[in-house]
């Protein structure tokens, strides 16, 4: 597989090289030069195959050698080693959970699958590596237990303080090891910014194997196709063809991986993306003007970014051509108290929880549904975290209804450890350099 950067489609580099350096140094975002579509009968016969089976065959295409059969096959297994079941909620409306995996969130598929493949890389003969993330909260969780413990390898989590929870603090700060957290004052944009800028300072690249583990990592992108083509199948095995996936939106990764999955010829019919009141993409959807703007808080607060990072890899997809794309995406936006209404409404219907970035899928499903009358595909939304990891927003009888996995359990006793920074460079910087 090779790569080019959106900013400049003559480059080309390896997915090793791409791995590692996770951003050009153009500051463009890294896209597969031919995304290679699958054999129709692998897709007719989806429901046939397990999802680790279904991962390995869309992996093994996708990177087309750079990782021989039997060592990809052993990382999937080791990585996509938890389900990721379809249930239907209503009729056409499906919910994907996402948040089997050890840290409660879809970013386990993600980070799970590039921190073995980083780490089969090193084996190849690299160093110490030095991996650099900022997360609104779910991100750190799933790149610290994806990363526990993997040798030759050090990773820095910076995290706006007091804007995640109890439960993703917990996941973030208490894992030692190989492990450590940061807590900035300031947004997850600020934190965003200080990740990308160490990337580029020569300083701290002459010093260190720097790497970013956030969602505009090639290698994240993938394993998130897997899961499209394993609710497809569980859709199939329901006698049914046509699907709408609606995506609880942040920085575009999640449903970009989506984009990358329908080019690789999964039949999807559309897109929903759904936002919370951070809107950039809503707005450049309907407007044509794509304003980046300060993130605001909000109860789904994973997906508090004001300039989504992966959109640009959604533009270069549709060639920059904004009206295709609309043909393909539609978005919705929702309010807080939206979100509330909407985790009480599913609950008193269905006895089901949902986390509030689930709720905003499920809301933009519902509307899709209302200003479509008559169209019966089913709509599958993607369930993103486990409610537990939010119980500040449920109303007291709803948190005492939600089964608190194991996991969570077992983090309540432990101490925590985060360093406390502003959000300037300079000192972000000297951070890195003193250790
Ligand atoms: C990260 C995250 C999102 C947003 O996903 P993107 O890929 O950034 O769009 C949504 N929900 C939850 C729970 C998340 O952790």
């Amino acid at each position: 597989m090779q790569l080019y950067s959106t900013n400049n489609k003559d480059l080309r580099v390896s997915f090793k090289e791409a791995v590692f350096n996770s951003l050009p140094a153009d500051k463009g975002l890294y896209m597969p030069e031919s995304i290679p579509e699958l054999d129709p009968d692998f897709l007719r016969n989806l429901h046939t195959f397990s999802l680790p089976e279904i991962a390995f065959n869309v992996a093994r295409n996708i990177l087309n050698g750079d990782i021989p059969d039997s060592d990809l096959k052993k990382i999937i297994d080791d990585a996509i080693n938890f389900d990721a079941p379809l249930v239907k909620l209503e009729k056409q409306v499906h919910v994907l959970e996402l948040f089997h995996g050890p840290s409660l969130a879809f970013k386990d598929f993600g980070a799970r699958f590039m921190s073995r493949v980083m780490s089969y890389f090193l084996e190849a003969g690299e160093k110490e590596l030095n991996v650099l993330v900022a997360t609104s909260g779910d991100t750190g969780g799933a790149v610290a237990l994806g990363f526990l413990g993997v040798p030759n390898t050090t990773v820095t989590i910076l995290y706006p303080k007091g804007k995640v929870s109890p439960i993703q603090e917990l996941q973030l700060t208490t894992n030692g090891q190989n492990i450590r957290a940061v807590e900035i004052e300031g947004t997850f944009d600020d934190c965003q910014a200080l990740v990308k800028q160490a990337f580029i300072d020569p300083d701290l690249k002459a010093r260190f194997r720097l790497t970013s583990a956030n969602s505009i990592n090639i290698s994240r992108l993938i394993p998130q196709t897997f899961y499209y083509f394993n609710a497809y199948a569980q859709l199939q095995r329901l006698g049914k063809h046509e699907v709408i996936f609606a995506v609880p939106s942040g920085n575009f990764g999640n449903i970009g991986a989506g984009f990358l999955a329908w080019k690789m010829g999964l039949p999807v019919r559309k897109f929903i993306a759904a936002t919370n009141i951070n809107d950039t993409v809503p707005v450049f959807l309907s407007s044509g003007v794509y304003q980046a703007k300060p993130s605001v808080q909000t109860f789904s607060n994973a997906m508090d970014v004001g300039d989504p990072s992966n959109w640009v890899r959604i533009m270069d997809l549709f060639k920059g051509d904004r009206s295709a794309l609309k043909r393909f995406l539609t978005s919705y936006t929702f309010t807080d108290s939206e979100t509330l209404n909407a985790i009480k409404e599913v609950f008193d219907k269905h006895q089901y929880i949902m986390c509030p970035h689930t709720a905003i899928a499920w809301l933009a499903s519902k509307q899709w549904l209302n200003d479509n009358p008559g169209k019966n595909s089913d709509i599958i939304f993607l369930s993103t975290a486990h409610p537990c990891k939010f119980p500040d927003i449920f109303s007291e009888d709803l948190v005492a209804k939600i089964d608190v996995p194991s996991q969570v359990k077992e983090l309540e006793g432990r101490a925590k450890f985060a360093v406390s920074l502003g959000k300037d460079f300079a000192g972000f910087k000297q951070y890195l350099l003193g250790s």
